[in-house]
């Protein structure tokens, strides 16, 4: 039987396409972006992704919206619905429920549109509200966001970066959707005004019901805002578990080394960093067996051999970890 509870859930996911070489007889070869990635995301609740950039963390978001490449394998369910391969109408209908926060609120505003203008085709499109209540709702949207409502006839760029990203917000939720996927909102704001705006998403999704999935490289963010957090690297999960466990006890050695960077918030605090030899290697290079064993401070012999799964230790229901340290 379903869980009613579940709003989100992905099952060996694959994101891959093709990309040509040069000259003109050259075979196009494919590239694994996202690789066999499961999780499921409950009602109400925020889902951090975290893991270096080139990890596929943003893809996958894509994927979930069909934006981009989409998904090429598995399958997504929305709301016990089938969105991976649903048809092009029945997911544009569905589609109101499901939005995306980007992460250069100015790139993603056309820069022709007053604020007002924006969201009243945002409500027009979606045949929300027109005239006078569309006129109405712009203003709530405003206030709801935090944003005065002498903003409806200004233009993007006479805005803040972090007023930008509340625009981003307020179209958002022009449209009432149950699900947010968001994509580094916060990563090119500064430090105060990220936390204005990440407490912003905590108060709405108090107010509206709403459900996060929360994609971001600032691990101190992601800890602050999610539920539970899920660590990707090289386009597979890694670790899931709840927040407060992940951060209080890493289990993967990956998870232990992206937490050791880390700053004690306290004058002089300081802890052990983990550093990690050479970069992530890249989508065309994966290694055998474990895709982490090149650069873990902990690889033993077999880990470039076998490849783990994704299971809870012994002892952890509630966590997954995909090393071989927890056979
Ligand atoms: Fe490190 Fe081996 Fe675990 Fe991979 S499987 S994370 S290489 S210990």
């Amino acid at each position: 039987m379903k869980d009613q509870n579940q709003l989100v859930t992905a099952r060996d996911v694959t994101v891959f396409f093709s990309l040509k070489k040069n000259g003109f007889f050259a075979k196009p070869y494919k590239v694994t972006a996202v690789n066999g990635v499961s999780f499921d995301i409950k009602r109400g609740e925020t889902l951090g992704l975290v893991g270096e950039s080139g990890c596929g963390k943003t893809t996958l978001g894509r994927a979930m919206i069909r934006l981009g490449h989409g998904v090429t394998g598995g399958h997504i369910e929305f709301n016990g619905r089938d969105i991976s391969s649903m048809g092009k109408r029945e997911f544009r209908a569905l589609r109101k429920d499901i939005q995306m926060i980007f992460q250069d609120p100015f790139g993603s505003l056309n820069p022709r549109l007053t604020i007002g203008q924006m969201l009243a085709e945002v409500l027009k499109v979606h045949r929300l509200a027109r005239g006078e209540s569309a006129r109405k709702r712009i203003l709530e949207l405003l206030d709801i966001v935090g944003l005065q409502k002498e903003y409806f006839n200004r233009y993007p760029h006479e805005f803040s970066g972090g007023q930008r990203q509340r625009i981003g917000i307020a179209r958002a939720l022009a449209v009432s959707p149950s699900f947010i996927i968001c994509d580094e909102p916060v990563s090119a704001l500064d430090v105060s005004i990220q936390s204005q705006i990440i407490n912003l998403l905590k108060d709405l999704q108090k107010e509206f019901g709403l459900t996060y999935f929360f994609i971001a490289h600032d691990l101190s963010v992601v800890e602050y805002i999610s539920d539970r957090v899920a660590v990707m690297y090289l386009g597979k999960i890694v670790e899931i578990a709840d927040s407060r466990s992940l951060y209080e006890a890493p289990r993967h050695p990956y998870t232990e080394a992206l937490l050791s960077a880390i700053p004690i918030p306290v004058p002089g605090g300081k802890k052990h960093r983990i550093l990690l030899k050479g970069d992530q290697p890249g989508p065309l290079n994966i290694p055998s067996g474990c895709g982490f064993h090149p650069r873990c401070p902990k690889a033993m012999p077999e880990c470039s051999i076998r490849e783990p799964v994704l299971k809870s230790p012994q002892g952890e229901p509630d966590r997954l970890v995909s090393c071989l340290l927890y056979p």
